[in-house]
């Protein structure tokens, strides 16, 4: 059975839809890339996910629930945990705290604070120090390490690239077989079209808030892609 089935979600902000039909299915432990340019909907579609972002229609089943009628703030016990763009992480508090707090939705699991360090050998030097005073990457290996915490089935991840060193993404990507190998599924947004086919399952590529290509990275070409991306008709 898949864990996610997304079908013919519409969303978006107010009077504005952003999404319009999404059909997506997603099975357990694969890494789904969304892909597409500025503003073609992919971090409302993993906000539509977590639940911050109303469904204008459609039906998302999660682990065999209908996830739309549960609320926001109850997701993540279900299994939900999202990484957003920018991180977000409490400036005031050490690495350790920030991870720990990952863990307040007491979700059984493996994670532990340990396990993170694992994962991400550079966090461990960090531990004691304040998030704020760490770099753009070390910043974001705690946010996936604090939503880690959470022991979630399923994992979404913005803009994972956005802003950091190529050997910090390298390390970031380096990390994703250990999660979904826990049986995690993993929703990723990458704007990096070479980096997505080279980490995903499954690729779907988003254009105006549609899905406009789907499939697995051996079954598209290049052309294919690149085509979606920008919306370009592709050749005949
Ligand atoms: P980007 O790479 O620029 O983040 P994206 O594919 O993630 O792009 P979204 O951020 O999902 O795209 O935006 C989809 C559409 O929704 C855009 O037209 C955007 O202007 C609009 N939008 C995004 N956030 C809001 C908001 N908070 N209020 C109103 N409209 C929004």
């Amino acid at each position: 059975m898949s864990l996610l089935e997304v079908r013919e979600l519409s969303a978006g902000y107010g009077d504005f839809q952003a999404l319009f039909d999404l059909d997506i299915t997603v099975d357990e432990g694969k890494t789904l890339a969304i892909i597409g340019a500025n503003g073609a909907g992919k971090t409302t579609l993993l906000r539509a996910l977590a639940g911050v972002v109303p469904a204008m229609s459609g039906s998302v089943r999660f682990d065999g629930e209908d996830l739309l009628a549960i609320p926001a703030h109850k997701r993540v016990e279900r299994g939900i945990s999202m990484v957003p763009e920018g991180r977000q992480l409490f400036p005031s508090l050490n690495v350790r705290e920030n991870l720990q707090i990952g863990a307040y939705s007491g979700r059984p699991g493996e994670w532990t604070v340990d396990r993170v360090v694992e994962i991400f050998p550079l966090l461990e030097r960090l531990l004691d120090r304040p998030s704020d005073v760490l770099s753009g990457g070390e910043k974001q290996a705690v946010a996936i390490g604090r939503a880690l915490m959470s022991n979630p089935h399923l994992m979404l991840l913005d803009e994972v690239s956005l802003g950091l060193a190529p050997v910090v993404v390298k390390q970031v990507y380096a990390a994703l077989p250990a999660i979904t190998g826990t049986g995690t599924t993993v929703l990723v947004v990458e704007q990096d079209i070479a980096q997505a086919t080279a980490v995903a399952d499954d690729l779907v590529c988003l254009l105006e808030g549609r899905v406009r290509l789907q499939g697995t990275p051996a079954e598209l070409t290049r052309e294919q892609i690149t085509s979606a991306y920008f919306g370009i008709e592709a050749a005949s």
